[in-house]
Formats: C-alpha cells, sequence, structure tokens
C-alpha cells in the first residue's frame, strides 16, 4: 500500500497540482473549500491574525506564507508584494507588544520567489530580488523575519542566489533547504560556514532521481546528516519537518554540538501534528507554524495531500461525507 502510494498515487497528485484547469475546477468547489480549512486556516489577513493570535497564546512562533506560486505577469508579482506589505503592517501592530527572546523574532513571513516574478521571462530574478527586497525592509521595520521558500530544483540556483544578494543586508534572512536534493549536503556546508538562519525541510516537490533521493530512507537520512551539518555551524538551524525520527534524534544532535534549546527552532505545518507542536512549545522548545492563507491555496494543498496516506483519506472521507 505504502509503495503504491509512494509510486502511483503521490507522483499523480504533484503532477495535479500543477495543472490549471483542474485548479481552476478544484478552487471553485464549495466542498473542497471547507475541508482545505484545516490546512489553510483563512484567506484574509484578518483571518491570518485570528490564527496568530491563537498560536502566540499557546507559545508557539508563526511564520506566514501569503498563497501564490508561478506568477506568469509582473502586476501579479507586484500585486503580492501589495499583498506583503499589507500583512507586515498588521504584524507590526503585534510586534509592539510581543517578547523576543535571545533575538529570536515571534512572527516571520515566508515567501515563495516564483510569486514574486522569479520565473517572468523578462528580467525575472531582478525583479523578484527587487520585489523581495522591498518586503524585506519593511519587514526589517516593523520587527518581522523573512525566510525564502524552496520551490522545484530548477529555481535552486537562482533562489540561492537571490537569498545571498539579500543576506548582505537582511543578515537575520531565513533560506530553505531540501534534504532530498542530492546537492543540499554541499549546501548546507556554504550556509553553516557564513552563519545563515537555514529551514531544513525534507522537499516537497516531485522531483527526478538524477538530482534527488527518492527512497523515503535515503531522505531521512540525508535530512539527519544535512542537519548534523547546520547544527555544528555557527548559523540558526530550523528544523522543519513532522517526522518521529528525525524529531527523535534532534535533542541528540543539537546536545553533540553544543546548542540549546534557544540556539535552533523546530517548525511544523498549520493544522499537522497540532498536539506534537504544543507538547514541544510546552516543555520549553521553539516551536513556529507555517501558517499559509490566501485564495491561491490549490498548490499548497496538493502537496499536502500527496505526503500522506492519511491526508488523502481525510480529504476523501470529507468528500463522501458532503456528498450524502
Ligand atoms: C515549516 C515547514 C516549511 C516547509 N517549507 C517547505 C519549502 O519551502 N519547500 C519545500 O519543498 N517543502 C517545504 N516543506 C514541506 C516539506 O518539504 C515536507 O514535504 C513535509 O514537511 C513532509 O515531510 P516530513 O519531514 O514532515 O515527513 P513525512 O515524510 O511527510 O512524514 C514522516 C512521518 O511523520 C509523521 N507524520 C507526518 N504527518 C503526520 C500527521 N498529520 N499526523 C501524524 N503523524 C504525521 C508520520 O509518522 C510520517 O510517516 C515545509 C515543511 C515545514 C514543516
Amino acid at each position: 500500500m505504502a509503495r503504491i502510494f509512494a509510486h502511483a498515487v503521490r507522483p499523480a497528485l504533484l503532477a495535479a497540482s500543477r495543472a490549471d484547469g483542474l485548479r481552476r475546477l478544484v478552487e471553485r468547489s464549495p466542498v473542497t473549500r471547507s475541508v482545505v480549512r484545516r490546512f489553510v486556516p483563512g484567506t484574509t489577513v484578518h483571518d491570518a491574525m485570528d490564527v496568530v493570535a491563537a498560536l502566540r497564546h499557546s507559545g508557539r512562533y508563526i511564520s506566514i506564507d501569503y498563497l501564490g506560486e508561478n506568477v506568469t505577469d509582473a502586476e501579479d508579482a507586484a500585486a503580492t508584494t501589495r499583498a506583503y506589505l499589507e500583512l507586515l503592517d498588521a504584524l507590526g501592530q503585534r510586534t509592539r507588544t510581543d517578547t523576543v527572546r535571545d533575538g529570536v523574532r515571534p512572527l516571520e513571513v515566508s515567501l515563495k520567489l516564483s510569486a514574486l516574478g522569479q520565473a517572468l521571462d523578462r528580467d525575472g530574478q531582478k525583479v523578484a530580488l527587487d520585489n523581495a527586497r522591498t518586503i524585506c525592509e519593511q519587514a526589517q521595520r516593523v520587527g518581522v523575519w523573512v525566510t525564502v521558500d524552496a520551490e522545484d530544483h530548477t529555481a535552486t540556483d537562482s533562489t540561492l542566489s537571490i537569498s545571498g544578494d539579500l543576506r548582505v543586508d537582511f543578515p537575520w534572512l531565513g533560506t530553505v533547504l531540501q534534504a532530498y536534493l542530492r546537492r543540499t549536503r554541499a549546501d548546507c556546508q556554504e550556509l553553516a560556514a557564513v552563519g545563515a538562519r537555514v529551514r531544513l525541510c525534507k522537499g516537497a516537490y516531485e522531483e527526478p532521481a538524477s538530482v534527488a533521493y527518492r527512497d523515503d530512507a535515503e531522505i531521512t537520512g540525508s535530512y539527519l546528516s544535512c542537519l548534523r551539518v547546520l547544527m555544528a555551524g555557527p548559523g540558526y538551524p530550523m528544523v522543519a519537518s513532522h517526522d518521529p525520527q528525525i524529531l527523535a534524534a534532534t535533542p541528540d544532535i543539537a546536545d553533540e554540538c553544543r546548542r540549546s534549546t534557544t540556539d535552533f527552532e523546530y517548525q511544523m505545518l498549520y493544522g499537522i501534528r497540532d498536539d506534537e507542536q504544543r507538547r514541544l512549545a510546552r516543555t520549553g522548545n521553539q516551536m513556529r507554524v507555517y501558517v499559509p492563507f490566501g485564495t491561491q491555496w490549490y498548490g499548497y494543498f496538493m502537496r499536502r495531500l500527496a505526503e500522506r496516506p492519511a491526508n488523502l483519506a481525510f480529504f476523501a472521507r470529507a468528500l463522501a461525507h458532503r456528498g450524502r
């Protein structure tokens, strides 16, 4: 069953996550919208701020993603940038009263460079860099961190180059590395050496074996090996995973590298393993929740379905229930 899911269902869902016609159909369906709420708590800044209040109340930190990816027009990229500025204004109202411990900012936004124009035919890299810089300047003013998400492997070089340029002026900028990519251990060594803030995740896209490990055990092995590199360096590692094997190994790796619980953080996605998130926060760890919001939830939602048979079963059950 697990093999069928990994080799047939997951690739089909990830291919579907990029199909525009299907996206339009699914996004318009009232049935899916109610199910999507488990992973995407709302569509407006107001919805996002409600979730921020609840998560902060339970001692968790937050990274907010304004959903959208692969824009093909400069005006859409500019609209995404404006949406982030509006979000940062709202977050700025909270940072005035929120406590910052050990220099770790409780609030962060996550950006996808493809939503800021990276893939535009004309000057995509420059447009995305300029838009991301505008967002970072505002984030700096209001005391919020920014992390640049990782997308599919064809964008990795461009994304790391843009992140590197931004880190010159914003040394607190976070970069995401995906442990399933064969190149990532070397990228970890490079970013650890410059003391960067790095979110390490397994990776959520369908990638060929020429560039990525495809076997679950190999991906977990790569993750732990990359995490050791990050923990051993002077930067700030962000352990983004729900995997019990990774979560169990992390405290020992941190200990070996003489890091205390304030020298790194755990990260999980909104709606996934909420009890474990609360437990980690309650027991003195830094726990950040990635909260996506907005109307363009299709790609994000399909990647969550592709991650785990139980997520797909939850969706199927909800559809059957609503269909009765
Ligand atoms: C904060 C954050 C940011 C991310 N940013 C990016 C990004 O920028 N780019 C990118 O490509 N990917 C990103 N991802 C997604 C990531 O790459 C993985 O696709 C996703 O996290 C699933 O990998 P996993 O490590 O959680 O383990 P998985 O292999 O999905 O799960 C391993 C095990 O975890 C347990 N588990 C998982 N889900 C549940 C659940 N709902 N309930 C109970 N147990 C569960 C199960 O035991 C499962 O077998 C991000 C993930 C997080 C948490």
